[in-house]
């Protein structure tokens, strides 16, 4: 059938309409292309069976700020801590910065009841950094033992790394200050432990000072050794190395939590870990950053991320590269090194309270669920399974949800026992799902992004 006439310039009269519109500026109602997206499940969203989180909190006035300046400037009083410095002269090397952090974690222990367990762990390690010569080192443990006979096996960990370097990593001659890289991080850990060791908590706390993170990470890897052999599974870490200045304008700003995606960049332990901190400490108090770590940097917690082990990095907003790795000096009128004058303690007070009561939370929450996995593509509705141990404190688990290109998890509904749940109406291409597993206390465990089940067919 032919055309109208009228019907054949249609085109041509919304062309001079957009032309003119153009030329003399007004408004076009150019038809929306995109829709609404269907609702999901087709039925509605019920309300999910929210239980109240864990009572109480560590509030920002419980930060010892002075503690904190007192933990830097007697680090700092040791001149250097670089990790081939001496192990034996009470006053200058890393061995002094040993008996500073082990004096106040032994501190922290007098008001634990006798339950804060001060240990030095001292190992030898070898790499690049040592000129390939097996050297000295030594870590300095608090451990807290949980009172779950099962969950005190399972660890939270936090730690700073108390070894410094000057301009070069092999001098251990000249000063080497590192108040902020990484004397910043100890005191969180330090604070962390005076905070929590008069309580208890169902898993077990290790506050941790490492050595040798300088010379390539040597420290935290043998930690990680070191807890697999004493049995302890990792329930989370929370490394802080650079958390002590905040010098950008307009501050305090929230300091920076760095987590690693897995092997499709996405979903990973150490990303669900800064999901929980951030959901624990708020979001107005860290800023996730969704990769590994800074460019070109490495940090402590790398050697659990690469074990897919749940971990990630607090690192300050805005890093000022005159004050770290840098021998103190004054050059055309700039002052390098790393000193505590450039340090914010009500920033660093907001990083320790971030950490402490993460650990608070998560160390009262039950074990996080396994065989997290999602079934039942090509069909209406996505199946959620995973399995859990037994645990009289649970009250059950939380379906998470999240569309694909969003950040965080919200719950989509409640299970009270492991197994599987059906998802009626919920597609399952259309976004990510995880289980976490709630405590009668309110504590929730991480999340754990549920796999695809059966898995891709590999090329
Ligand atoms: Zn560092």
């Amino acid at each position: 059938m032919a055309a109208t006439l009228a019907e054949r310039f249609r085109p041509v009269k919304l062309a001079v309409a957009v032309f003119l519109a153009a030329l003399f500026e007004i408004p076009v109602c150019v038809p929306q292309t995109v829709g609404r997206d269907p609702q999901e499940p087709s039925a509605g969203k019920r309300a999910p069976n929210r239980i109240a989180g864990l009572a109480g909190s560590i509030a920002r006035k419980h930060i010892d700020e002075r503690a904190l300046r007192e933990t830097i400037e007697e680090l700092v009083s040791c001149g250097t801590r670089q990790s081939l410095s001496s192990w034996d002269d009470p006053k200058r090397g890393i061995g002094c910065g040993r008996d500073k952090v082990l004096a106040r974690f032994r501190k922290a222990a007098q008001s634990s009841g006798g339950r804060l367990d001060v240990r030095i762990d001292r190992f030898e390690a070898t790499g690049p950094r040592t000129r390939d010569v097996a050297v000295r080192l030594e870590n300095v443990l608090a451990f807290l033992p949980g009172t779950d006979p099962v969950l005190a096996k399972r660890v939270f960990l936090v730690s700073g790394h108390y070894d410094s370097m000057p301009s070069s990593v092999m001098d251990s001659e000249s000063d080497a200050p590192g108040a902020d890289d990484d004397a910043s991080g100890v005191a969180v850990a330090v604070e962390c432990a005076r905070l929590l060791a008069p309580s208890t908590f169902r898993a077990t706390l290790l506050f941790a000072a490492v050595s040798g993170e300088e010379q390539g990470l040597l420290g935290s890897t043998h930690l990680l050794a070191y807890l697999k052999e004493n049995g302890y599974e990792v329930g989370g870490y929370l490394d802080n190395d650079i958390v002590g200045a905040d010098l950008a304008p307009g501050g305090r700003h929230r300091v920076r939590v760095f987590s690693g995606g897995g092997p499709d960049g996405v979903d990973s332990p150490s990303r669900d870990l800064a999901r929980a901190v951030e959901e624990i400490a708020g979001r107005d108090a860290v800023r996730l950053i969704f990769r590994l770590d800074r460019l070109g940097r490495g940090g402590d917690h790398r050697p659990f991320v690469e074990a897919n082990l749940p971990a990630v990095r607090f690192t300050e907003p805005l890093e000022d590269y005159a004050h770290e790795h840098q021998t103190p000096r004054i050059e055309d009128g700039r002052v390098y090194g790393d000193r505590i004058e450039f340090l914010s303690f009500p920033f660093l007070g907001d990083v320790a309270r971030a950490n402490a009561e993460t650990l608070r939370q998560l160390a009262q929450a039950p074990a996080a669920p396994v065989q997290v996995e999602v079934s039942g593509g090509v069909t209406p509705n996505a199946k959620i399974g995973w399995t859990a141990g037994e645990d009289r404190e649970r009250a059950g688990f939380e379906i998470l949800w999240r569309e694909t290109t969003d950040p965080r998890w919200t719950v989509y509904d409640f299970a009270t026992s492991a197994g599987e749940s059906v998802l009626t109406g919920v597609s399952t291409d259309n976004r990510f799902f995880a289980v976490r597993a709630v405590g009668k206390n309110g504590a929730r465990s991480i999340p754990v992004a549920a796999q695809l089940m059966p898995p891709p067919p590999k090329k």
